[in-house]
């Protein structure tokens, strides 16, 4: 257990531009996994706060509604030119509360910054649609307007991407904001806040609650409060999805994965395997477009799995900060105890361990550290085939060919991502008109998509109509009002 400094800071909720402290005396320890000290305290807010960041948003969209499209979007060109500024900084802040490798925080720091740079174009993508004589003299014309205040529920694995796919987005179509980051992650929220502001956005255009059920049940209740934007984990995806709607709001909640990567006899098996390698094991398999499952086909498979196993041999664990690192600390000890969980269960299933990362775990016992496991001829039955273990845990199955493997992914409950490495034309065709996921990859490790397409999980990996990021983002954070003229009167 980690020893609390009286001096650690507590951190503030961010209100109607102002750092307020919680109504709550409950605060949490935000660690860093790699060595567990304490970087600060988080409160663990109520309702009543909730109530002010929302009363502070709803005040603020009176004016910034009808703040003129190119004036919103100034501000996200100001956002984006501080960020940019800081690229290295927010990274370090990344690796620092949730761990993973420097490389990765700063590739997230760039996504988070495309974000911007598409909600910058607010005065284009919010242009209506019009059509003259639809009838004798008569035109139609539709105009985009905000929905009110939104909220945002955001995950601990990308603390910087996630709030940027949600208020830049939602701020330049004239919504207000009231973020509730992971209470795991914390520190990311509060500078974007402040740099947001300096970007000059006005008080109350983005507050940021901090906490955990008290306040996002809160913002689900709120009858001011007009969508939800949600990403975690499937069960509480579920469970937000019902709760907002039955309130009657929009929503979309991104949720949790099991993403296949198929392995085809004629690809190139060196590139294949670096890939999966870097899918699974990056961000110690804390992605929800990570590798989580590798489909071998036809007579590739001891291959794969003895150079797969050569370079998780080679892997360097450690401290995100060190150069060298790929496989970093999962977020907190009681998530590496549930991984550890799921190795026990995939050995007692029947699952072939070939690699077990406990020893290093053992090794490294100052930070959560896990080392790369690798489980072979893992049926698609078993749990670790099935359910979601967000570590460096990889099952890898065996399918006869390319039909068997597409049905292991249509059998998945989950359909964020899947991947085919192979050069074969035909199997790219199928792969892409059968796979039942929303993201596919075609050599490809990480096939997320860029802030102007849909970010676009199929099955349980997602609940609600519209994606984030791209026009579904516009569509999600606008509504449309149609206006029918006669001139003939
Ligand atoms: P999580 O579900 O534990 O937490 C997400 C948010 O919900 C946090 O802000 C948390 O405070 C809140 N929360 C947690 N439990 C709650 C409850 N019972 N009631 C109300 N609120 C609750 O998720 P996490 O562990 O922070 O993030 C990892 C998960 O997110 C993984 O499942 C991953 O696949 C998923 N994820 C999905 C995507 C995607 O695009 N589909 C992207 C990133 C992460």
């Amino acid at each position: 257990m980690a020893t609390v400094d009286q001096q650690t800071t507590v951190l503030k909720n961010y209100i109607n531009g102002e750092w307020i402290e919680s109504t709550s005396s409950q605060t949490q320890e935000v660690i860093n996994p790699a060595d567990r000290s304490v970087l600060a305290l988080v409160p663990i807010s109520t309702k009543e706060d909730v109530e002010q960041a929302v009363a502070s948003a709803k005040e603020a969209f009176k004016t910034w509604r009808t703040t003129p499209s190119p004036k919103r979007a100034r501000v996200m060109f100001e956002f984006h030119h501080l960020l940019t500024k800081e690229h290295e900084k927010l990274a370090q802040l990344i690796v620092q509360e949730n761990g993973k490798a420097f490389k990765e925080a700063y590739g997230e720091v760039q996504r988070g910054i495309e974000c911007v740079e598409f909600a910058a174009g607010a005065p284009t993508l919010l242009m209506g649609e019009s059509l003259n004589n639809i009838a004798e003299e008569i035109d139609s014309e539709m105009y985009r307007y905000p929905v009110g205040v939104v909220g945002g529920i955001t995950p601990f694995n990308f603390p910087m991407m996630v709030p940027l796919w949600m208020f830049p987005l939602a701020v330049a179509c004239g919504n207000t904001f009231v973020l509730k980051p992971s209470e795991r992650t914390p520190l990311l929220a509060n500078r974007l806040a402040e740099l947001f502001t300096q970007a000059g956005a006005p008080n109350g255009v983005l507050n940021v609650v901090h906490g955990a059920h008290d306040v996002v049940n809160g913002l689900l209740q709120h009858q001011d409060v007009k969508a939800i934007s949600f990403v975690g984990s499937q069960p509480v995806a579920k469970y937000v999805y019902e709760e907002a709607a039955s309130k009657g709001k929009r929503v979309q909640a991104l949720s949790g994965a099991k993403n296949h990567h198929i392995v085809m006899p004629d690809c190139n098996l060196d590139h294949a395997v670096q890939h999966v390698l870097s899918s699974a094991y990056g961000s110690a398999g804390q992605r929800c477009m990570a590798c989580s499952a590798v489909v071998l086909v036809g007579d590739v498979g001891d291959t794969f799995v003895q150079k797969l196993k050569q370079k998780a041999d080679e892997l360097t664990i450690g401290d995100g900060m060190d150069d060298e690192v790929l496989l970093t600390a999962v977020i907190r000890e009681q998530h590496r105890a549930k991984a550890v969980q799921y190795i026990e269960k995939g050995i007692e299933e029947g699952a072939v361990l070939v690699r077990d990362g406990r020893p290093e775990m053992e090794q490294m016992s100052d930070g959560n550290f896990l080392g790369a496991t690798v489980f072979d001829h893992v049926e698609p039955h078993m749990t670790i085939a099935k359910e979601e273990i967000f570590a460096p845990v990889l099952s890898l199955l065996r399918a006869e060919n390319l039909d068997q493997a597409l049905e292991y992914i249509e059998k998945s409950p989950f359909g964020n991502g899947a991947t085919i490495y192979t050069k074969d034309a035909k199997a790219i065709r199928q792969f892409r008109e059968e796979a039942d996921a929303g993201m596919l990859g075609v050599n490809v490790g990480v096939p997320a998509t860029m802030a102007f397409f849909p970010f676009s999980g199929w099955k349980n990996s997602f609940y609600g109509d519209l994606h984030v990021n791209g026009k579904d983002g516009l569509n999600f954070y606008t509504r449309k009002k149609m206006i029918t003229t006669r001139f003939d009167f």
